[in-house]
């Protein structure tokens, strides 16, 4: 089989603000990829469809830039193409960044390919052990107008109608400071009982002594783990705080590449990464992550658009829980994705077993949007 062309294209839609500890987001966005090969298979890759806003529009001369490079090779040589696209080019175009973004939506579409021709789910390709997940809702966000008693109503819900058993929260927004953050893990707190699995993200807003002085105010409230307290290449500094911290150590959303997550480890800097495969360039690097994270006994929970992380976070022994983003967060999330990817009545999401990625995005929906 042979890649004929790749297409790009990209959505955006308006919806209500909203920020963390490090970032506001505005409009929402989605990077399509589509791999088209000489037998008549598509595969689709896409980079968005989360709460995080990114600059999609500079995403698609990446695509004209590796177009050439991938015209006539096999789809099914994935990690020879995320290898030859991605290390081979680190002179060229930079360690990490929108390249590997771009590189991980391709890879993401090959990955498709593969299965799609193999009549298997790339969950089931990735080694399959789980047919089932744990699910945590993101949310908690601060939003114009949102205090304690919203935060409550949105934890409440996603508990009560979603039948979340796990719920994380922002924390890290500077006019807040701890006390201001401790107030809101308090209300979460109370607002879905002993029972519940909270955990909180700074999105990497915090330096060493606020982020140690957070962890011994977490643990009085039962916090189950702390997620990027600091800026990722801090790699000292997670080790100084997980030695010191009674709430585990969540990292690892922003990590490029297998080196990075290796030097996190070594530094025994993290309880649990959140690698993510559009993050890191695909499934094959994504999966060298969760191989190694196996070895040293550190569990996985991926990061951003569940759609494309299940069938790895599921593939593993150690895949600890699904980051789910409810409609929440985007109303568009509703339709964008088919089918609706919903939890079951234990916050478990099941795996499906079509072939390929087993979810597409909705174009009729998606094409009202597409600004390029
Ligand atoms: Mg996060």
């Amino acid at each position: 089989m042979k890649i004929i062309d790749v297409v790009s294209e990209v959505f955006e839609w308006e919806r209500p603000g909203i920020w963390n500890g490090g970032h506001f987001y505005g409009p929402g966005r989605l990077h399509k990829v589509t791999v088209k090969t000489d037998e008549g298979i598509e595969g689709y890759g896409w980079n968005g469809g989360t709460a995080a806003e990114r600059p999609l529009a500079i995403f698609p001369p990446f695509v004209e830039y590796f177009r050439e490079l991938l015209i006539g090779r096999d789809p099914m040589d994935t990690r020879a193409i995320a290898h030859d696209l991605g290390e081979k080019h680190i002179k060229i175009l930079g360690p990490g960044g929108v390249n590997t973004q771009v590189l991980a939506a391709i890879n993401i579409a090959c990955w498709d390919i593969k299965g799609k021709s193999l009549g298997r789910s790339v969950h089931d390709l990735l080694g399959g052990v789980q047919n089932r997940i744990r699910t945590y809702i993101a949310g908690g966000y601060y939003a114009e107008g949102k205090g304690l008693e919203e935060l409550q109503e949105e934890v409440l819900f996603n508990v009560n109608e979603m039948h979340a058993g796990a719920v994380k929260i922002k924390i890290g927004d500077p006019n807040q400071g701890v006390a201001g953050d401790m107030k809101r893990v308090e209300a979460a707190r109370k607002a879905v009982g002993d029972d519940v699995v909270l955990m909180v993200d700074a999105n990497c807003a915090l330096d060493l002594g606020t982020s140690l002085e957070f962890s011994e105010e977490l643990q009085k409230f039962g916090v189950y783990w702390f997620e990027e307290p600091m800026p990722i290449h801090r790699y000292k500094e997670h080790g100084t705080l997980k030695a010191a911290s009674d709430v585990k150590i969540a990292t690892g959303e922003n990590g490029y590449h297998l080196s990075h997550f290796e030097t996190l480890m070594d530094h025994n800097g993290a309880d649990i990464l959140n690698v993510d495969v559009t993050i890191c360039p695909g499934y094959d690097i994504a999966k060298d992550i969760t191989d190694l994270a196996l070895e040293r006994g550190v569990s996985v929970a991926p990061h951003g658009c569940q759609e494309l992380q299940l069938p790895l976070a599921a593939a593993i022994p150690h895949g600890e829980f699904l980051e789910y983003y409810p409609v929440a967060v985007d109303p568009l999330r509703a339709d964008m994705f088919m089918p609706r990817m919903v939890p079951d009545d234990d916050g478990y999401v099941t795996v499906p077993d079509r072939p390929g990625i087993g979810f597409e995005l909705n174009m009729e929906v998606l094409n009202k949007y597409k600004v390029g």
